[in-house]
């Protein structure tokens, strides 16, 4: 702990800093992987970790200096409930030490304001108290700080040393095992599922044999490992089809998912609109559109998932009917931009957005049930255009297409881009060499 307080930089680095680290990181790593071609040799479809070091690691902090003080440490937990001023009564100290602390703070620096869990350590040089500290997290903390006792109140910022590692997996059963076989863990599934969740159908489209190839950052403090970091490139093979994923940094400084072309990945409909995570567990391969109960003229897509997975908005749009419905059920009916409606049925319950209420995609207009003419909970989802039911599987693609990078950005993008796909593609093509060795 002690040697972290010291490696803290007394200046404050922005967090942006992180990113251009990644991306100069990305670019040895690519470098790495030209040069190093065994490897590359995937021997079955777990993932070879090529963990490449950060040269820069360490470079951003300042040398400690010999005089700096060993502090004692102390350290607390907020509960629920908990005030700082708890907290000080906690480890004995005055309410006028409080008031001193917190009159020193400001609206964008602030100590008092504690969530549950948080870690605090009071830091003491002899029997007086010289530091308080919020841990926001590993690589920041909110720092009340004693000087000549004169109190201020900073933010300090550690750089994490990023490493880029990379992955494949190929899909045997689920999405979920795959990943797990290739060392990742479920978050980082999660994350690839919500960015490839406007292309592919993570219920209904994936097919063994499946692949994909990922690479992203694993963050570490002194050596430690702390977290996994963001997806900064991808390629999913589905069905034979390869989409790629590539993070960017847009204009605004928003970072997004684009495909090669530049064009985001983020459509104007989600393709399974439910709590994926919610269904995972049992969530298998699933080759034919299972028939719950005997409805005639079915028109839509049956999703089995628990009572009570949240039921997502597709797309953004304006609710037009929530109500019970005859065999539907609790029914959501929303209606788009282009004359297009999507409807939500068997709800066991209604979201918080009410009738004629504005949805964006993603919000949670209901949750799974069996309401109305259903054999088991499921969500039955329809996709409407200009009154005629529409496959919203088959559908999604002849909708105007998404947004892309403006064309002042694509260059630049097209730079960034290249060398990460360049890389994927090479490993892609490895990976298929050694299966088909594997299979002779
Ligand atoms: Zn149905």
């Amino acid at each position: 702990m002690r040697a972290l307080i010291n490696r803290f930089n007394s200046a404050c680095h922005p967090f942006p800093g992180i990113h251009v680290l990644g991306v100069s990181a990305s670019a040895l790593f690519i470098t790495a992987l030209l040069n190093w071609p065994n490897a590359l040799e995937a021997k079955d479809s777990a993932s070879k970790w090529i963990p490449i070091p950060n040269p820069f690691a360490g470079k951003s902090s300042l040398p400690h200096s010999l005089e700096e003080p060993a502090f004692i440490v102390k350290k607390d937990t907020v509960k629920s409930g908990d005030s700082l001023s708890r907290l000080f009564q906690r480890q004995g100290l005055s309410p006028q030490l409080l008031t001193k602390v917190t009159s020193s703070e400001s609206r964008n620096n602030a100590i008092s304001r504690l969530s549950a869990g948080k870690n605090v350590e009071f830091r003491y040089l002899s029997d007086s108290l010289r530091e308080v500290a919020v841990i926001q997290s590993p690589f920041s903390e909110t720092v009340a700080v004693n000087r000549n006792n004169e109190w201020a109140i900073e933010q300090r910022h550690r750089e994490p040393e990023i490493y880029i590692e990379y992955a494949k997996a190929r899909i045997d059963s689920s999405l979920f095992l795959a990943g797990a076989r290739a060392g990742l863990p479920d978050n980082l599934i999660m994350e690839l599922a919500s960015i490839y969740g406007h292309v592919i159908d993570f219920v209904y489209e994936i097919r063994r044999g499946d692949t994909f190839y990922v690479t992203f950052e694993k963050r570490y403090l002194d050596g430690q490992f702390i977290e996994y970091g963001d997806i900064l490139a991808a390629q999913f093979v589905n069905k034979g089809e390869v989409f790629s994923a590539i993070r960017y940094p847009g204009p605004s400084g928003d970072a997004g998912y684009y495909d090669e072309e530049g064009v985001s990945l983020r459509k104007a409909f989600l393709r399974a609109p439910l709590n994926f995570n919610r269904i995972s567990s049992n969530f298998k391969l699933v080759r034919k559109h299972p028939v719950l109960g005997k409805m005639r003229a079915h028109k839509g897509t049956d999703y089995a998932a628990s009572r009570g997975t949240p039921v997502y908005a597709s797309g953004d749009g304006k609710i037009i009917y929530r109500a019970r419905k005859g065999g539907f059920g609790n029914l959501v009916v929303i209606r788009h931009g282009n004359n297009i409606e999507t409807r939500y049925a068997h709800l066991s319950k209604f979201g918080r957005y009410r009738l004629n209420s504005k949805v964006q995609q993603g919000q949670t207009i209901g949750y799974v049930g069996t309401t109305g003419l259903s054999t088991g909970p499921h969500l039955h989802y329809e996709f409407i255009i200009n009154g005629v039911h529409r496959n919203p599987r088959t559908i999604i693609e002849k909708l105007p297409k998404a947004k892309s990078l403006p064309k002042t950005e694509l260059a630049r993008f097209q730079k960034f881009a290249e060398p990460l796909i360049a890389s994927l593609e090479v490993l892609n093509s490895n990976a298929e060499l050694a299966y088909q060795n594997i299979s002779k």
